[in-house]
């Protein structure tokens, strides 16, 4: 079997949708090819459990571009975000509990419970938040300038950037440390609760091998209230029907602007002559033949494993090899037979608690200690749990009167010493579970199945080098002009015609979709 097309788009994650849509849109000929059976990538729904509409990987919305829904009317194709109001709950040891949302009268209430300094400043640091979004946001959808070969173009992007920050006048400092320093020092600066404190630094670790005090990890939190919901910033979302319902819409969205998609699809190469990109051929041998094509797939893959790299140079082969996929997130999906009744909140019916993320994460000292054990190899004894129930929001989720939970644990690290992850799997689910059921006893009772997926296991369902749920960590040195490597941010590699279109390159991980349409805006250029 043989084709050509304008563009192959290697992977059918989010972003490798948006990239054919747009190509689509502008008359290109575009072929998906996608090696799981199913589009989506990491955002996507399967039927896990009978009945049960389950969120595999990422579970939560917020940062995906609205521009994106606007422009290729996903809403027409079903796409509805469902806010969570309220967004976080966290219960403590001691039954007494925090829950925050987009309500700043809830949120003076239940700070102020802790402390009445924490809830005046709170307002403040959602201001100052904001502040730093306005510089940072117009960034996303930016082609990075390349800071190894600048040309005019490229002075010019350093130039706006130069004057948008000056915009923040003194502000410039915190900015910074936003972006290049630790989380705990500023959320220690900022309020004293160890409650809140705690409550807010899980934002800075998601995905992370680090802990709130690692340089990098303010970052992290910022990216996570970068996002909105319907117009409201920082507000996260369930889809309607799991995430795999944005992938669906893509999908479809995609084939009506003519693109072919092809699931069980795997390219097992990229095709190089005379230092261009000629096309793909598949693992079960078709051919396939483009001037263009762009990978969805990490920076690791797609280098290593899907071209020969006797095609490209030395010194990007070893920036390549040099890219950070430390990772220790794992996520179990839980089918249940009732919401959990927390001690702290009780109530056997879905509740305000159950709306939003449930944090298992007394204070900032606890995440510390849990990342010590990662750092030496261990499964945390006291892991992070950061819980969501889709069902007490999107009844479509789960069969009448039962619930589905979203359990994503910190840390579980990739590599760990004296046992492997089929030793550990098992019983380090068992563990979270134990930890769950202190806060809420009638869990473990209520658990109808569960799918645990260890950092070896996202790795080997999506592709993802060392389970890195963001196609690579996100510390400075790996965002913006490094992403993936310094001198190859423009979405466009040292093969001409090969692109990389997903979170690999700027800007990172989370179902965004600005990296798909920034490296279509990119490929479109070369007409
Ligand atoms: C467990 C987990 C939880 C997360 N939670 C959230 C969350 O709640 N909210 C959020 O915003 N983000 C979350 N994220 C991050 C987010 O899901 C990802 O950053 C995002 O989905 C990446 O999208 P992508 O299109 O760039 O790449 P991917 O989703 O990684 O898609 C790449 C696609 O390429 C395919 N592919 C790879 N190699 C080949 C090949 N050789 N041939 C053909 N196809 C290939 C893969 O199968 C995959 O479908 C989470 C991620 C994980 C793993």
């Amino acid at each position: 079997m043989a084709g050509r097309y304008d563009a192959i788009i290697v992977g059918a994650g989010h972003n490798g949708l948006v990239a054919a849509c747009y190509l689509a849109r502008a008359r290109w000929k575009v072929l998906v090819l996608e090696r799981r059976p199913v589009v989506g990538g990491a955002c996507v729904t399967e039927e896990t459990f009978p009945g049960f509409k389950v969120s595999t990987a990422a579970y939560v919305n917020s940062l995906f571009r609205k521009e994106i829904v606007h422009d290729l009317r996903l809403a027409d194709y079903g796409l509805a975000f469902l806010e969570r109001n309220p967004s976080s709950f966290t219960p403590f040891p001691d039954n007494r509990y925090l829950m925050l949302g987009a309500d700043a009268d809830l949120n003076r209430r239940e700070i102020g419970k802790f402390s009445t300094r924490d809830a005046e400043a709170y307002p403040r640091y959602e201001a100052m938040l904001e502040r730093v979004a306005s510089v940072v946001e117009p960034m996303m959808t930016m082609v990075p300038p390349d800071i190894v070969r600048p040309g005019l173009g490229d002075g010019w992007k350093l130039l706006q950037l130069g004057r948008s920050a000056r915009k923040l006048g003194a502000a410039l400092g915190e900015v910074m440390e936003i972006m290049t320093g630790a989380a705990r020092p500023i959320l220690d600066r900022w309020f004293e609760s160890e409650q809140l404190k705690g409550t807010l630094a899980t934002d800075a670790i998601i995905g992370a091998m680090a802990s709130p005090s690692t340089p990098g990890t303010a970052y992290v939190l910022f990216h996570h209230v970068m996002g909105e919901t319907n117009g409201k910033r920082g507000v996260w979302s369930y889809v309607r029907g799991g995430m795999g319902s944005l992938t669906q819409a893509l999908a479809q969205a995609a084939r009506d602007l003519g693109v072919e998609i092809r699931c069980g699809a795997e390219v097992a190469r990229v095709e190089v002559g005379d230092g261009a990109v000629r096309g793909v051929t598949l693992a079960a041998g078709d051919e396939f033949t483009a001037p263009v094509v762009a990978s969805n797939a990490d920076a690791r893959v797609t280098f290593t494993r899907l071209v020969d790299s006797g095609m490209l140079p030395p010194e990007f082969i070893e920036a390549v090899g040099r890219i950070n996929y430390d990772s220790a997130s794992l996520k179990i999906n839980v089918a249940l037979a009732e919401v959990p009744d927390f001690r702290a909140c009780p109530g056997a019916k879905a509740g305000p608690q159950h709306h939003g993320t449930i944090h298992i994460c007394p204070d900032q000292d606890y995440i510390e200690r849990a990342f010590d054990d990662a750092k030496y190899g261990q499964p945390s004894q006291q892991p992070v749990l950061e819980c969501t129930l889709p069902s007490a929001v999107d009844p479509t989720v789960a069969p009448p009167g039962q619930h589905l939970m979203s359990m994503f644990v910190q840390y579980a690290p990739y590599k760990l010493r004296g046992a492997t992850w089929d030793e550990m799997r098992d019983p380090f689910a068992d563990r979270c579970f134990d930890l769950l059921n202190e806060y809420a006893p009638n869990f473990k009772r209520a658990v109808l199945g569960r799918q645990v997926l260890a950092p070896v296991d996202l790795e080997r369902i999506f592709n993802l080098t060392g389970g890195n749920i963001f196609q690579g960590a996100m510390p400075p040195h790996q965002l913006f002009s490094f992403r993936p490597v310094a001198g190859y941010a423009g979405y466009r590699t040292p093969i001409r015609g090969l692109y990389l279109c997903g979170s690999a390159a700027h800007p990172g991980g989370g179902v965004m979709g600005a990296a798909g349409a920034n490296a279509a805006r990119v490929m479109l250029r070369r007409r």
